[in-house]
C-alpha cells in the first residue's frame, strides 16, 4: 500500500497531472486472468497486475506506475474516446514509465508493446 501511494504521488509529478481524490484498486492476477496479453493493465479504477511482475525491482514498478498513469488520465481528462487520444495516453504513460526508470538508474526501457483498450 506504501509503494502505491509513492508511486501514484510520482506518477503525478513526473505526469504534471494532478493527484485525484480516488486511490485505485491494486489487484494481482495471473496471467490467465489478465484481460490482455500484458504485465499490467488498468481499468474502471482497478490496476491488473501479473503476478510475475517484480514490484521489487526497478522494471515492475514502473510497470505499475504506467497504469496509475493511466488512472490520472482517466480521473483528470475522462476516458479516452478516439483512437487518437488512446495513442496519446499510451505515449505519455510510456514517457512517465522511462523517465521514472532513468531516474532509478535502470537501462531497461518501455515501449509500445501492450493493449491500451
Ligand atoms: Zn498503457
Amino acid at each position: 500500500m506504501r509503494l502505491l501511494f509513492e508511486l501514484l504521488l510520482l506518477a503525478s509529478d513526473l505526469s504534471g497531472i494532478p493527484l485525484p481524490e480516488v486511490v485505485p484498486q491494486v489487484q494481482i492476477v495471473t496471467a490467465a486472468q489478465m484481460p490482455c496479453e500484458c504485465m499490467a493493465a488498468y481499468e474502471a479504477g482497478v490496476v491488473s497486475v501479473r503476478d510475475d511482475v517484480d514490484l521489487d525491482r526497478p522494471f515492475g514498478r514502473s510497470v505499475l506506475l504506467h497504469e496509475l498513469v493511466h488512472h490520472l488520465q482517466v480521473h483528470h481528462h475522462g476516458g479516452p474516446n478516439t483512437p487518437q487520444a488512446r495513442f496519446a495516453r499510451e505515449r505519455d504513460a510510456i514517457d512517465v514509465q522511462n523517465r521514472f526508470l532513468a531516474l532509478q538508474g535502470s537501462a531497461r526501457r518501455a515501449g509500445f508493446t501492450h493493449r491500451t483498450d
